[in-house]
């Protein structure tokens, strides 16, 4: 008997995360299975084009890439289904999707909230934009419902927590968090950057969160050969945050865009190993008589492992850990590392070590560090895909 159309196409059926990563849009026969680049900032118009950009649809028409380009929906439409979402849409880095989100949701007199436990830039970029904008913002304690309960009125606009934050591995209790937000505060956000668990350690949107946002530099890319940003949510969300997109130019370029899309067919298998290394790692360390304290929320000593175990599918590959005798001693341990790369950023194939307390969190205070939890001392491993052995040899080596 012939199969029905829906169940002779794949993406009719609800796929698994790691299939979703490798397939995308069936085309026809002839059409490329690779998503072509397609460099071209222009394209030709025609009477449809000049109708749908009258009728207010210049989003969904090719005519300049800074708008749309058929490599960048590619990566797009593969995000939206890892996510869950109805619509992702692509930015020059996580940061100008975070810009965009920030433009497109906000408006004076309303007040942001964000997690303490949260990444540098983003407090940054809070910082800088909301005075001008006039509007309020607060930081509170990761799942400190008293607090958040306290800034639950009519002007709460967003909520920006990390699911899993870099670098004290903090577990946003995203269920718990939505409901708070839809019974006190039902005009609020919860927008979740979603890049140390990506799409397959957590789908923040089935978790009732109305916004989730990468840096797609890291896991999604997972080389580091591209800067990138992706945020999904609803068409109707989407749609303001496009105009910012486009307005104020934070688009991708299609060469990264394919890089993104190409990257993020691995992304299953990178993780699965980053996750299982790092972990073996934590455990190492957590039992070496040179280390304090070790910051992994697959550990049974961290405050949230109960949490992780029930909300992330992986633990992905960053975690910190705190060496005594404070920075200094920190920076000795990882220049002594051979394997671990003392350089920026996180999520790719190779490992790496940094001192987050002067690098991704640098524009803190030394209180608000405090605050975060970021003791001196702290050292923050991005486990990449080499044998676990030879990572463990090195920090073994290093610690002395
Ligand atoms: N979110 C997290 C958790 C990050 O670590 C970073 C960068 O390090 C960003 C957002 C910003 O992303 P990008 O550097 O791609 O602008």
């Amino acid at each position: 008997m012939e199969k029905s159309k829906t169940e002779n196409d794949p993406h009719a059926r609800s796929l698994r995360p790691a299939t979703l990563c490798v397939h995308a849009d069936p085309g026809g026969p002839g059409t490329p299975l690779t998503p072509p680049i397609v460099r071209s900032s222009i394209f030709r118009l025609d009477d449809r084009t000049y109708a749908a950009r009258a009728a207010g649809r210049a989003e969904r028409s090719l005519c300049y890439t800074r708008e749309t380009n058929p490599t960048i929906e590619a990566v797009e439409q593969r995000i939206a289904r890892l996510e869950g979402a109805e619509r992702t849409l692509v930015f020059a880095s996580g940061q100008a999707a975070l810009h965009a989100l920030l433009m497109a949701t906000l408006e004076r007199g309303q007040r942001v909230v964000l997690f303490r436990q949260i990444y540098g830039g983003t407090v940054d970029l809070v910082k800088l934009l909301c005075p001008r904008l006039g509007v309020e913002f607060e930081r509170i304690d990761s799942n400190d419902f008293g607090a958040l309960e306290r800034l639950c009125d009519s002007s709460l606009r967003l909520v920006l927590c990390e699911s899993l934050s870099n670098p004290l591995n903090h577990v946003a209790d995203l269920p718990r968090l939505a409901a708070l937000l839809r019974a006190r505060a039902p005009a609020a956000r919860l927008a979740v950057d979603a890049t140390l668990a990506s799409p397959l350690g957590q789908r923040p949107l089935a978790l009732g969160a109305q916004l989730v946002y990468h840096s797609a530099t890291k896991y999604l890319g997972g080389h580091s050969d591209l800067i990138g940003g992706a945020l999904s949510g609803t068409d109707e969300l989407l749609r303001a945050v496009w105009l910012w997109r486009t307005k104020a130019g934070g688009c991708m370029d299609p060469e990264p865009a394919y890089l993104l899309d190409r990257g993020i067919r691995t992304l299953a298998l990178r993780l699965a190993a980053q996750s299982a290394s790092a972990l073996s790692l934590a455990r190492f360390l957590e039992r070496h008589p040179r280390v304090s304290r070790v910051h992994h929320c697959g550990l049974e000593s961290h405050p949230q492992h109960a949490l992780a175990r029930e909300l992330l599918v992986h633990t992905g590959g960053l975690f910190s850990f705190v060496v005594p005798g404070g920075d200094e001693a920190a920076l000795r341990v990882i220049r002594r590392l051979e394997l671990f790369a003392e350089a920026a950023s996180l999520g790719g194939v190779e490992s790496l070590a940094s001192r987050p307390r002067d690098l991704s969190q640098v524009g803190l205070s030394e209180e608000e560090r405090r605050l975060a939890g970021l003791e001196p001392g702290l050292i923050r491993l991005s486990v990449g895909i080499e044998d676990p052995a030879d990572l463990q040899e090195d920090l073994g080596r290093a610690l002395g």
